[in-house]
């Protein structure tokens, strides 16, 4: 059954139709205008009632249908969650980047809701998988501890800010197990600053940085100074030089698991997530900002970047699958070729499927015309034909739960 979906206009996406977001919109539903000025930023298929899908056919929510048609859900999923899709499904087009966060875990996030409810509106935790569709970059997790010594070392501007003590404890740390603290004594040195100090210490910074040419590259001078024309004074600009900076090609994706740090900077992408809102914020944001319980829940462990590249496995020639460490979802990706046709595996689980590029039909009972952005909803243990028109293909994203 085609969805229709929402569509989110937040001031950080691509404008008009710079935006994957607008284009399959527009792919999509041929009613659709798309405004040069205006940012398209998420598109959400399921059911969050901040976003809810509609069945097209029958003019009914996806929220309200399944609960007169259990068969949707089938009883995997029901025993696990209940009457539901369990995860919130989305394309994203960053133009400007988006807030330093994380994510609770599930019994931290059981705690901020029952003890500040209007801030942290569900109980639920909300680990994140992000497929990049275009060149995608982002901060992820922190570095490895030589690489944020280094950097210390060489931004006198930085280290002047922070508390002395915590500079020299951390300067003197080798990485082992006990890393974590030093870490965190100095980045919550950072956090805590004064504002004005934050704010004049990075146009010193940068000051300097725009005339020494030869450390511009090793102090990722063209992204600080990016960061700072995007949101002036703020102690995220800091932020890369304490947590990786990931460039992803297209078809490479991350896993955020509960309070890893990360902050999505440019680019478009497929976003899969437990169905929750709960952020905690801590720069790079004109949102509330939740700095001492963000300094709490971290994760302070080191990692690379290869550390932080979540891999599918393939499943057979036609599709491959992100399959994270949660039951609330997983992310399937399907391409079959031109004078190809291909049925999708039979799931436990109710799908949510976009097309991304190509053109033809898909078929559960009636056949669906497949095109760029054209969003489906699959009941549980069905399967769909995808056969692409003469001279193209079909590539499509599907996401399941993970039972
Ligand atoms: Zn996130």
């Amino acid at each position: 059954m085609e969805l229709q979906y929402k569509v989110q206009n937040y001031d950080w996406g691509k404008l008009g139709p710079d935006s994957t977001v607008a284009k399959f919109l527009s792919s999509a539903d041929p009613n659709a205008t798309i405004d040069p000025e205006k940012p398209y930023a998420e598109l959400w298929m399921g059911t969050h009632p901040n976003g809810p899908s509609l069945i097209l056919e029958r003019n009914v929510l996806l929220s309200e249908y399944i609960k007169d048609n259990l068969d949707a859900i089938g009883p995997a999923v029901k025993r696990r969650f209940g009457v539901a899709v369990p995860f919130l499904f989305k394309v994203l087009s960053i133009r400007k980047a988006l807030s330093v966060q994380a994510h609770p875990n599930k019994e931290q996030a059981e705690d901020l809701h029952r003890n500040f409810p209007d801030l942290y509106k569900d109980p639920n935790h909300k680990p994140e998988l992000a497929i990049a569709l275009t060149s995608f970059e982002a901060l992820c997790g922190f570095r490895p501890l030589e690489e944020i010594q280094n950097h210390l070392r060489k931004l006198p501007e930085l280290t002047r800010i922070l508390s002395e003590e915590s500079v020299n404890t951390f300067l003197a740390h080798k990485e082992s197990g006990e890393s974590g603290v030093a870490l965190r004594q100095v980045f919550s040195s950072l956090m805590t600053s004064d504002k004005a100090a934050v704010a004049a210490s990075l146009q010193s910074l940068l000051d300097r940085l725009e005339k020494e040419e030869s450390t511009q590259s090793s102090l990722l001078y063209p992204l600080v100074r990016r960061l700072h024309t995007e949101f002036p004074g703020d102690v995220g600009c800091y932020a890369p030089y304490f947590m990786n900076y990931l460039q992803l090609r297209p078809g490479q994706a991350i896993f955020l698991n509960a309070n890893l740090p990360h902050a999505y900077i440019s680019g478009d992408c497929i976003e899969c997530m437990a169905c929750s809102d709960n952020v905690i914020r801590a720069g790079l944001t004109p949102k509330l900002m939740d700095v001492p319980r963000l300094l709490e829940m971290l994760d302070y462990s080191s990692y690379t970047p290869d550390h932080l590249l979540f891999s599918p496995q393939l499943e057979d020639g036609n599709s491959c699958i992100w399959r994270p460490p949660v039951p609330d979802f997983a992310v399937v990706k399907i391409r079959v070729e031109s004078g190809d046709s291909y049925n999708t595996a039979i799931r436990a689980s109710p799908s949510l499927l976009i097309v991304t590029s190509g053109t033809g039909s898909a078929c559960d009972t009636e056949p669906v015309r497949a095109r760029p952005g054209v969003v489906l909803f699959l009941k549980a243990s069905r399967q769909l034909t995808l056969t692409p028109d003469a001279g193209s293909h079909l590539e499509l994203y599907q996401a399941i739960c993970n039972v």
